[in-house]
């Protein structure tokens, strides 16, 4: 079972929460932020996760406001990056990041930052942690074999691969979605025992929600800088509105209750 906390606060401490949107031309409002934040000298990198071509994607290093807008380029994607992290911010010489990830990967972060491990240790020249909502990654392989047989698609058509609340989608000449349910058996296990939907150690959450960009600022300093960044007209924020929020709060739950039948079945 997973500790009564879980539930009490789903989407975890946070002290606003908005509907946001570009103001700036650019698609995406995290990306917008970005752009904010790296314009003002706030931070000197981000380092994310970009999309590339189907089920692929590397990590990134944008240092200027073309860099992010570029590597944003389809939407910041989900996937593992962290063994890479140390060495990247190494290569780079970089002080001030704001790292894009994942909630586990920002979990652990967070963990280094509160409680530095010496030999490790680079989490003082992490600025900001941005999580992005996140319900699980797959297996690659094993899901590539069961859309190629069952759906006898050619996975190098594959476009685009986007994670919506309850489905998958396949985007390339068609669109094939495929619910969660078919596939749940492809989530990676430490996923399946995942409580964490929107990253709830991170300054920032921001996912996309029914195609609204959702910012939960988690403390005083993040809510302000997210207001800065609309007074200074990169983007615009809105209530996010109850209905919304208890939906948001209905996938967290959810995600905290398939962790606790999976604790229960695994552990
Ligand atoms: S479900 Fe949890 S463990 Fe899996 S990728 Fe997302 S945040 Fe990480």
């Amino acid at each position: 079972m997973m500790p009564g906390w879980y539930l009490k606060k789903p989407i975890g401490e946070y002290v606003n929460i908005y509907a946001a949107e570009p103001k700036i031309n650019i698609e995406g409002a995290l990306t917008a932020f970005l752009c904010y934040l790296i314009d003002k000298n706030l931070i000197d990198g981000v380092i994310a996760a970009k999309k590339l071509k189907g089920l692929e994607g590397e990590i990134i290093v944008a240092k200027k406001r073309e860099e992010i807008i570029e590597a944003a380029g389809s939407k910041w994607q989900v996937l593992p990056f962290t063994s890479k992290l140390k060495e990247t911010i190494e290569n780079e010489d970089l002080n001030k990041i704001a790292i894009v990830g994942l909630p586990c990967q920002i979990n652990f972060l967070r963990q280094m930052k509160t409680f530095p491990l010496l030999e490790i240790d680079f989490s003082h020249r992490i600025k900001f942690l941005i999580s992005l909502f996140c319900y699980g990654t797959f297996a690659q392989e094993s899901i590539i074999k069961h859309i190629r047989e069952k759906y006898n698609i050619d996975i190098s058509s594959i476009e685009e691969v986007k994670i919506t609340p309850k489905a998958l989608q396949f985007i390339g000449e068609k669109i094939l979605e495929i619910p969660f349910e078919e596939i749940a058996n492809y989530l990676q296990i430490g996923c399946l025992l995942c409580p964490d939907y929107t990253g709830i150690a991170s300054d920032i959450s921001a996912g996309i929600f029914e195609d609204k960009t959702v910012f939960i600022a988690r403390s005083e300093m993040a809510d302000e800088l997210i207001k800065k960044a609309k007074n200074a007209g990169y983007i615009e924020i809105m209530e996010i509105g109850s209905d919304a929020l208890e939906k948001i709060e209905k996938e967290a739950i959810e995600k905290i209750n398939r962790a606790s039948k999976y604790i229960a079945k695994l552990l």
